[in-house]
């Protein structure tokens, strides 16, 4: 959807820096794709925007975070929770003195369920094992709120070219009662397959999980990160800047897996984000 804002006329003498210094008539704010499923990532693109102003944008009580993405451009990229309702949501930009509300639908995505029976002592975990996961979860929990500068470049790729074996939001159903969303993809692998950076980012941890096995995260700034997970082994360490594509770790099958495959997760703005919907934007 394409919305053109109207100038009002207290904003002329604005407008008239704004021919001043040689920018567009107007502003032009764009939702892209206007329409995605839950737990999608999506785009806002203004144009035509004053220097002076840069756009600020909320979605529910969420602040968005713009870069420049050419003269008088800025882009930000946000998603949706799996949880979020279905149905019209509002984007709220600011730009200086104006306001534009942006409509972004949310469609009802229908993720699949998926029923395992599992001996109990693969479902609950004894007390130490318990403790160490908690710990994990703590830590990780811990990572995805801080918003670092931009480091990402184009286009988030792939990290493998595989098929997937367990699609985003799967719901698992394990002994008929206990419920867990898979909040990543699962990308089919052999042991000891490369697996590449799905963009430039900064490594904030490469560890054993107790779940996750040899787990990586990269930090892509502004608030997105990659989680790559049960890995044979890394090719990277923390703090490493690595550069989109290039090898980071070999698929392999350690934590709690079944076989050798790639989970590979993503966050934006600290929020689960189906990681196929990030890669199918043209950045
Ligand atoms: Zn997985």
């Amino acid at each position: 959807m394409r919305i053109t804002a109207l100038i009002p006329l207290y904003a002329i003498p604005v407008l008239l820096v704004c021919f001043f210094h040689g920018s567009a008539e107007g502003i032009d704010a764009e939702v892209f794709p206007p329409a995605i499923n839950q737990g999608d990532a999506f785009t806002v693109k203004v144009s035509g925007v004053n220097p002076a102003g840069l756009p600020m944008a909320e979605l529910s009580g969420k602040q968005l975070s713009f870069s420049s993405c050419g003269e008088d451009c800025f882009l930000a990229l946000g998603s949706v929770s799996i949880d979020t309702q279905s149905g019209d949501h509002i984007i709220r930009l600011n730009i200086g003195d104006q306001e534009i509300n942006l409509s972004l639908a949310v469609k009802q995505a229908a993720f699949p369920e998926r029923h395992l029976t599992l001996p109990d002592e693969k479902v609950f975990l004894n007390p130490e094992d318990l403790k160490r996961a908690q710990a994990e979860a703590a830590k990780l929990k811990s990572l995805w709120p801080v918003v670092t500068d931009k480091v990402w470049e184009g286009n988030f790729i792939l990290p493998l070219e595989n098929s997937i074996s367990t699609a985003f939001g799967t719901k698992r159903i394990i002994n008929k009662k206990k419920n867990s969303i898979h909040r990543g993809i699962d990308i089919r692998g052999k042991k000891g397959e490369k697996v590449n950076a799905t963009n430039t980012g900064r490594v904030v941890l490469a560890e054993e999980l107790f779940f996750g096995g040899n787990t990586l995260i990269l930090d892509h700034g502004q608030g997105i990160y990659s989680l790559y997970m049960h890995l044979s082994a890394f090719n990277v360490a923390v703090d490493d800047i690595v550069a989109k594509g290039s090898v980071i770790g070999f698929v392999g099958s350690t934590g709690r897996s079944t076989g050798p495959h790639l989970h590979f997760g993503v966050k934006v703005l600290n929020v689960n984000t189906n990681p196929i919907s990030l890669a199918e934007l043209e950045l």
